[in-house]
């Protein structure tokens, strides 16, 4: 039989505020084990939470930069449940009125683009953390507790681990873009639970589904759901029912194995919380939140292909935002978006993956690309002066100098080329004389071996043809 794969997905994603969403403690990844606490976010009889507007307005920006309509009125909830590494036995959260409704998020698989629809983004506080010491033994750093965090919430459009990664890769970038997150899944600032389910393809019923807790890298979510669709499918083929219930995926061994049967909304007694007042939100106040958002991935991709540059090309240098504002700082100081995409998609790029940190400067960078611009040397030319730049750190013109790059364009020199080209080669005038156009080639290629690669090849093939038409 056929079976269809439903997956919702839920994103957690800390804020990076300077200070925690409900009291003053530091916001701050790395810090010794509970020094970041105070009586209000561990929760002590008496202590008062205070909202931080950053926080919220951090959470709107999320929503803006996915689409999502802004509730002017919205309020927090208390969701009760205990586990140690919640020392208030509650978590503030978002459930009746969260501050972002009903946005999406465009992914393409494939070649095929999707939406997948956003059912909320609300605003929480994050848990504590327990660290396991591997010998039995458990502690907490409740520096974490209190952090402001983002919940986001897909429907479940999502139907492969293909697309879980897409939709994850676009939610991470685009985030990264806003600048309210680091997104750095390896310090936990970005988490994301998966809830699947799978069902006949001919039928409309949705069948049961379960949820993995707190996949932490893009791998993980993409092997976890594979196995659980699998997992599921067998257990139906087998005559047996899925079970509601929370899984935890271990990445170590590649299984899920169940921690508990799945909670719905009413286990948590939310109730709104008696120390909070509602938030209001002004659409004056949106639209200004909206003005200060940098411009997204999205709008960027469609700039860049106003430059002329391909749809692969334009993809490729907004998929991070180090690299587009690279991009965009190499053509302040020279207009020529073609030669410069291509000197960060083949040579930077590819540097950059050997080595984390870009060495080339974009000023640096714009002096190669306008002698290669002018003509001064060829394309060629200027992916060895790139390498030599990389290399030993001396400037574009400097390196032409020394390497004796510079392109031949004095006619009399090239002509000297041209002719023994066309001397020393008969069989190829013969092919290109008898209709063989592309007989041309290897002459041009002749003279570019003979100039040791200085010559200037568009002038090559045009004194070429002048000669082979005398
Ligand atoms: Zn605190």
């Amino acid at each position: 039989m056929k079976y269809d794969t439903v997956i919702g997905l839920e994103v957690h994603c800390e804020l990076k505020t300077q200070t925690k969403c409900f009291c003053g403690c530091k916001n701050n990844f790395g810090d010794e084990p509970n020094s970041n606490c105070c009586p209000v976010c561990l929760g002590f009889p008496g202590a008062l939470p205070v909202l931080n507007k950053k926080a919220v307005e951090y959470a709107v920006i999320a929503g803006l930069a996915f689409n999502c309509s802004i509730n002017n009125e919205s309020v927090f909830e208390r969701k009760n449940y205990f586990y140690p590494d919640l020392s208030k036995a509650y978590q503030i959260s978002q459930l009746e009125k969260p501050l972002c409704v009903n946005g999406y998020v465009e992914i393409n698989v494939d070649g095929k683009p999707k939406k997948i629809r956003l059912n909320r983004i609300h605003l929480e506080e994050d848990a504590g953390k327990l660290i396991h010491d591997g010998i039995g033994g458990t502690v907490v750093d409740y520096n974490r507790g209190g952090v402001p965090l983002i919940e986001i919430v897909t429907e479940p459009d999502i139907s492969s681990a293909e697309e879980a990664v897409a939709f994850l890769e676009a939610l991470k970038n685009t985030i990264a873009y806003t600048g309210i997150s680091d997104v750095k899944m390896e310090e936990g600032s970005l988490r994301c639970d998966v809830n699947l389910s799978v069902k006949p393809s001919d039928s409309v019923v949705l069948g049961t589904r379960t949820e993995m807790k707190n996949l932490n890298s893009f791998k993980a979510v993409y092997r976890a759901i594979n196995y659980e669709q699998k997992r599921q499918i067998e257990e139906i083929e087998d005559g047996h029912k899925i079970v509601q219930e929370t899984l935890r995926w271990d990445d170590n061994i590649g299984e899920s194995k169940s921690m508990r049967s799945k909670e719905d909304s009413q286990d948590y007694r939310y109730f709104p919380d008696p120390d909070l007042l509602p938030v209001y939100i002004s659409n004056e106040q949106i639209e200004s939140l909206k003005n200060s958002i940098p411009k997204l991935p999205s709008e960027l991709k469609q700039i860049y292909l106003g430059y002329g540059l391909s749809d692969y090309d334009a993809s490729l240098l907004v998929e991070s935002k180090a690299i587009s504002d690279y991009f965009n700082e190499v053509l302040s100081y020279v207009n020529e978006p073609k030669i410069v995409a291509n000197f960060i998609i083949n040579e930077v790029l590819r540097k950059l993956k050997e080595c984390n940190e870009n060495k080339m400067k974009a000023q640096e960078l714009s002096e190669l690309v306008t002698l290669v611009a002018k003509k001064e040397i060829s394309a060629t030319a200027g992916k060895q002066v790139f390498e030599k730049m990389w290399e030993t750190g001396k400037s574009a013109n400097v390196l032409v100098e020394e390497l004796g790059l510079k392109q031949v364009n004095n006619d009399d020199e090239l002509l000297s080329y041209v002719v023994a080209a066309i001397q020393n080669n008969p069989q190829s005038v013969a092919d290109y004389k008898s209709g063989k156009l592309s007989a041309i080639g290897f002459l041009v290629g002749q003279v570019m071996k003979a100039s040791k690669g200085k010559a200037n090849p568009q002038k090559v093939n045009e004194m070429l043809k002048a000669e082979l038409e005398k």
